[in-house]
């Protein structure tokens, strides 16, 4: 059973900030900061779900997103994207592309794991403390 979430994103301080949030709550993280990366990193290791920036260099979330779905072995993995755009359109986009959730920045860190967490499959769900 995984215990690792894959964060994908180019912004060091969203990063730093995601990183030391998940881990705070037992998670281990491994980075990637293009979708390239990210792509060979899932494919390597299937994380319990992937955090996905929208706005990456080259290759962009939504098209990562599609090629992660499109790979039998990482299709049941969540997609949670994380994006500063405003506009309710790019919610639409990030979902018709695989997404499960959606979490705008700047991230709220009272809520922010309880947000990732949620879109969680069942056997990587925590029990109650
Ligand atoms: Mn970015």
């Amino acid at each position: 059973m995984s215990e690792t979430i894959l964060l994908i994103e180019d912004n060091e301080n969203n990063r730093y900030l995601a990183t030391y949030l998940l881990q705070a709550r037992g998670w281990t993280v491994v980075h990637a900061v293009d979708g390239a990366s990210g792509l060979a990193l899932a494919a390597a290791t299937p994380p319990a779900l992937i955090l996905l920036d929208i706005q990456l260099p080259e290759m962009d979330g939504y098209e990562v997103a599609r090629r992660l779905k499109a790979d039998a072995a990482l299709a049941a993995v969540p997609i949670v994207a994380v994006t500063s755009y405003a506009m309710r359109n790019d919610r639409e986009t990030a979902l018709a592309a695989g997404c499960q959730g959606y979490i705008e920045k700047p991230i709220d860190p009272e809520t922010f794991v309880d947000s990732v967490e949620a879109h969680l499959r069942p056997q990587h769900r925590r029990k109650p403390a």
